[in-house]
């Protein structure tokens, strides 16, 4: 059963009246449709916000780790209590299919039981020392105000990567969230509020401040990174967008973790399992109607399969359910706006001037949803790799080539500016181990025998190049959110010198 917009962001704890205005839309890609309209946060309030998230860290760090983990312990009992209700939310602002819009919010869970556990395992090193009666270690402290920008097709979950671990690891949060999705945005504040509230109740003292919401567009995320009290910047979003957040931090020499645009491939070798293929491609190149960083772009096939497992595939995507997202048959929802349609037909265009055989792309009409921008995915089959191939376009385009040596799909897929995602079917021991290997390939994530998206969090997420090089989410992750200090302590009765250097004085 499918809630209106205003009775869910009261359900989810929302005031609507804290940030109505004239500035920030929220259209459904879903109709077109205006959902509400928020205020942007002026430069003055965001200094303020900045400010308070900067006093907030002074007390927090001084927090006990394992206590701080109690308040995301919290917050994910509020998440799993509102998981369908903002789960909804994301599928009306963001337009992905319900499943995927519940599948988002189980990340955040997810990340917030890792971040629990997490917080009793801040582990720093003991050291061999050289020299006699000393002891050496590395311990972790938090680093300050981390400030998050995230990108609208993982409108909640890439803040909740990122605060959930920073807030174990001590630190304060400021979050610009996409100004396509402030209302998942704000919703997502509510719920951390009211984990803030409860385990203030509880005898602890969660100070003002610890999480702040900006709201705004692009000059709002840059005053943020401009602000030299964020000691962190994690920025997701386009390479475009990196690049620009990456040269004003280097400025100011402060660290970064950058998540940036994909352009992810797969090759299908002869001795793959084509049932699990056929799933794979489907699912990781029309999944979220080919919006997610790690979508499957670009499809290597061994020349003596390709005349099997591509007229397969074009018939299953003749036959995509797509539609309104909040109805369950529904596989493939909306694009996001009419600047992702324009740029799919761009890309088409531009595939066919490159000798590319192209298959669907076409808009499909909804009924009841006419605003929206839905498409068929589409298949473009080309001779070889060109340069159009090069470039992330965020839609369901999924070019394929024929390949004949693994050692040739394997450079295609590293050619390519993005390092992000990538995976090989293959049932060749050989074949998996060296596209994994050193010389294999040169992306952040490399799978054998499933596709490239669909990330667990108990890995870290990340990609090489223009990728932008951040790690988020699982493994040591972690260590990123802190700053490492080196200890040597000498308990001896001497001050021998390193290096066995003489200094007699
Ligand atoms: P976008 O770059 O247009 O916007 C992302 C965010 O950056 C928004 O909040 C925006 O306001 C902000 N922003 C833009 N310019 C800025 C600047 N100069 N300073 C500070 N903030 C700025 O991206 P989008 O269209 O929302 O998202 C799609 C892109 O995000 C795709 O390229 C996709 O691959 C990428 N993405 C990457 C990952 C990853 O983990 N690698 C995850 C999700 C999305």
């Amino acid at each position: 059963m499918t809630k209106d917009i205003n009775t869910l962001l009261t359900s989810l704890g929302v005031n609507m009246a804290d940030y109505q205005g004239q500035d920030i839309p929220s259209v459904s890609p879903i109709n077109g449709q205006t959902m509400a309209t928020l205020r942007a946060d002026n430069a003055a309030e965001v200094t303020a916000k900045i400010d308070r998230a900067h006093a907030a860290y002074l007390q927090w760090r001084k927090v006990p780790a394992p206590r701080r983990g109690e308040l995301i312990r919290l917050f994910g009992e509020e998440l799993r209590t509102h998981k369908a209700e903002l789960g909804q939310l994301v599928t009306l602002e963001a337009g992905k299919i319900l499943q995927e819009g519940l599948g988002e919010v189980q990340e955040m869970i997810d990340i917030c039981d890792f971040a629990v556990g997490l917080s009793r395992q801040l582990y720093g090193l003991t050291i061999a020392s050289e020299r006699p009666g000393h002891r050496m270690m590395e311990q972790w402290h938090p680093v300050g105000v981390v400030g998050v920008i995230s990108a609208f097709n993982f409108p909640v979950a890439v803040w909740a990567w990122n605060a959930a671990l920073a807030f174990v690891c001590g630190d304060s949060v400021t979050w610009k969230p996409s100004e396509k999705t402030p209302l998942t945005a704000v919703a997502t504040h509510a719920l951390f509020m009211k984990a803030v509230a409860r385990f203030n109740l509880t005898g602890n003292d969660a100070p003002a401040g610890l999480a702040e919401l900006i709201i705004g567009a692009r000059e709002t995320g840059a005053q943020m990174v401009e602000d030299k009290r964020v000691a962190l910047v994690s920025a997701t979003g386009s390479t475009r967008m990196g690049r620009q957040v990456a040269e004003v931090c280097a400025k100011r020499l402060t660290r970064t973790i950058l998540e940036l645009g994909g352009n992810n491939a797969m090759i299908v070798a002869p001795s793959a399992d084509l049932e699990m293929a056929v799933r794979a491609i489907t699912f990781s190149a029309v999944g979220t109607a080919g919006q997610r960083c790690t979508t499957l772009r670009r499809l290597f096939v061994h020349d003596s399969i390709y005349d099997t497992l591509v007229p397969r595939l074009k018939k299953i995507y003749a036959g995509l359910p797509i539609g309104n997202p909040l109805e369950k048959t529904t596989l493939i929802g909306p694009l996001v706006d009419q600047a992702a349609f324009d740029g799919m037909q761009k890309a088409l265009e531009a595939a066919k001037t490159d000798q590319g055989q192209v298959f669907g792309g076409e808009r499909v009409t909804v009924a009841g949803a006419e605003g929206g921008y839905y498409v068929r995915p589409s298949i473009v089959e080309m001779p070889s790799q060109t340069e159009h191939m090069h470039h992330e376009v965020f839609a369901p385009i999924m070019y394929i080539v024929r390949y004949t040596d693994l050692q040739h799909a394997i450079a295609m897929n590293n050619e390519v500016p993005q390092g992000l995602s990538s995976s090989i079917f293959t049932t060749d021991m050989r074949e998996a181990e060296l596209f994994m290997s050193d010389v294999g390939s040169d992306c952040g994530i490399a799978n054998v025998n499933i596709g490239p998206s669909g990330a667990e969090i108990g890995g870290a997420f990340g990609g090489e190049k223009d990728t932008g090089g951040g790690r988020e989410s699982g493994s040591d992750s972690w260590k990123a959110y802190m700053r490492r200090s080196t200890n040597t302590v000498n308990y001896s009765h001497s001050l021998p010198l390193a290096q066995g250097i003489s200094f007699d004085i």
